[in-house]
């Protein structure tokens, strides 16, 4: 196989203007979270029309502050999707609170708003649902459900920056909406988080608290927290800005590839992936559904052989060692919908890089496939 002619499963989008920009941020020697961070987090907020945005240095560390900020830890309960980026469940881990765990809806990926009220306790503080792959979740539902029951909301919307619920932004709904810049996401800063709140007081503690517990915006160095290091650097800020001014057509052209994937793929073995109405797709990946965990591995097998990468989508997270071992989960009867899409789902190429022709070469070869 000529290397040429591999179809990688995921390729950042990244254009020398961009790399001037971040070029010109280290000659200036100055690197460290500055002028170029400022500026990003303003050009965020006004796009996803939210008041305050905190950048930071991943998605994970992003979550972890959002946590902490609504002074989650010991003897708390958090409610996560079973099927996500583990990352989720971890956070919460680390906080020392517990991660109840809520099935899926097999077609959207997403958490299924409905078994949400059975999973909460008298411990339970917050819902943390997952806008998986770009899809964002039912938030209109979710956020109802969180006011009955007087929790908090954040949302993983990881992969989902500009991708909306009716016409409003995935990360604007709840009380943290949490990004990831991580080189698999649409934009990318190497690693990087973006933290959005409209709540002053909420965004101010994650300033503090990214940045070892000072004082933001102060001269003197005030400490006034037990803080991280959790900053995002300048350059990596420049390197993502320039990206960012093209979101709209990034979307738009992970969609024009998703589209011509949906009317391409003619395979009765395989589930596509399916868009509600009212929603855009902000398609960080496309993640289709095998018939049992022997196909699926042997479709991966089948398409790497022809130089095109796929891989699992995302993970059951009660089904991992870790979190099966602690709680003695039973993933399969427990949240059969997201057991099966981790042993039966994965995610096909899609990336802006990529051509029609590429999506054609990756559709003809999964048609071929039985
Ligand atoms: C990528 C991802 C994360 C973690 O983001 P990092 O920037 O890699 O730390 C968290 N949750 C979900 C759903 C993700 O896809």
């Amino acid at each position: 196989m000529v290397l040429s002619n591999i179809i990688p499963l995921s390729k950042p989008d990244i254009e020398d203007s961009d790399i001037d920009c971040a070029v010109n941020i280290i000659k200036s020697g100055f690197l460290v979270q500055g002028k170029a961070v400022k500026s990003l987090e303003s050009d965020v907020s006004q796009y996803l029309n939210i008041q305050n945005c905190s950048a930071v240095s991943s998605g994970t560390a992003s979550l972890h502050l959002a946590l902490l900020a609504l002074g989650i830890g010991h003897g708390d309960e958090v409610i996560i999707p079973a099927f996500s980026f583990v990352a989720t469940a971890n956070v919460v881990e680390l906080t020392g609170a517990t991660p109840v765990f809520v099935d899926i809806h097999p077609e959207s990926f997403n958490i299924d708003e409905t078994l949400i009220e059975g999973a909460i306790s008298n411990k339970t503080k917050a819902i943390m649902p997952v806008h998986e792959f770009g899809l964002c979740a039912n938030m209109p539902a979710i956020m109802e459900i969180a006011r009955r029951n007087s929790l908090a909301v954040i949302e993983d919307a990881a992969c989902a920056l500009g991708a909306k619920f009716k016409s409003k932004y995935a990360g604007s709904f709840g009380h943290f909406g949490s990004f990831s810049l991580h080189p698999r996401k649409a934009v990318t800063s190497g690693e990087g988080g973006l933290l959005v709140s409209s709540s002053p007081e909420l965004d101010y503690k994650i300033k503090v608290l990214r940045n070892h517990g000072i004082e933001p915006d102060s001269n003197t160095m005030n400490f006034i927290d037990a803080g991280f290091n959790y900053r995002m650097t300048d350059f990596q800020a420049a390197l993502v800005s320039g990206q960012f001014s093209r979101i709209e057509k990034i979307i738009e052209y992970r969609t024009s590839l998703a589209t011509f994937y949906l009317d391409k793929i003619h395979n009765r073995s395989i589930t596509l992936p399916h868009v509600p109405p009212n929603v855009r797709h902000a398609w960080q990946s496309f993640h289709i559904l095998l018939e049992s965990e022997d196909i699926r591995n042997r479709l991966m097998e089948y398409l790497k052989s022809l130089g095109i990468m796929t891989n699992y989508g995302a993970q059951c997270i009660p089904h991992l060692s870790y979190y099966k071992n602690k709680y003695n989960h039973h993933a399969e009867v427990e949240f059969p919908n997201a057991f099966r899409s981790y042993t039966s789902g994965l995610a096909i190429p899609i990336y802006n890089k990529m051509t029609m022709d590429d999506v054609l070469r990756v559709a003809d070869a999964i048609n071929k496939f039985n």
